[in-house]
């Protein structure tokens, strides 16, 4: 059995007790269509055991979903004519999580869809970028 969380949405898709598409299972993960998607084909892979985030899910479970989102990025490429794929995980409400249930986003691409990078890319200060290269290194 799966490790639930009381009130996460996506432990009651696991448990079947909410409705989802879903598009791929393994014994570690469930890959499902998101509700409101980016793209045509926007689908989520999620571990069936609960994890709140990156920094939480066990390192066997965030394995599984690399791997199942590397299944389903392939499959958007050949059956849905993918021009690219963009795997987005959001960690913390800072970084826009909304559901607090581990889940990768495997977000096809297409040449003519709407998406935009979500920085502006511009030269960063040296420095700082040294700075915090120091802190990271290790
Ligand atoms: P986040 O904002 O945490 O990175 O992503 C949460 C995603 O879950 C959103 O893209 C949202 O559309 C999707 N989502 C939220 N509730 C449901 C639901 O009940 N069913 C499905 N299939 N997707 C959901
Ligand atoms: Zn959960």
């Amino acid at each position: 059995m799966p490790t639930t969380s009381d009130d996460c949405i996506f432990c009651r898709i696991v448990a079947g007790e909410l409705p989802a598409r879903i598009v791929r299972r393994d014994e570690r993960t469930i890959a499902f269509m998101d509700i409101a998607p980016a793209t045509y084909g926007h689908t989520l892979v999620i571990p069936r055991n609960h994890s709140r985030d990156l920094l939480e899910i066990a390192p066997e479970d965030l394995h599984a979903v690399a791997s199942a989102a590397q299944s389903i990025a392939a499959r958007a490429s050949e059956r849905l004519g993918a021009d690219g794929v963009n795997l987005i995980n959001s960690c913390g409400s800072a970084a826009w999580q909304t559901v607090f249930h581990f889940h990768m986003h495997v977000i096809p691409r297409y040449a003519d869809d709407p998406l935009r990078l979500p920085w502006v890319p511009a030269q960063g200060d040296p420095d700082e970028i040294a700075t915090a290269a120091a802190q990271l290194i290790g």
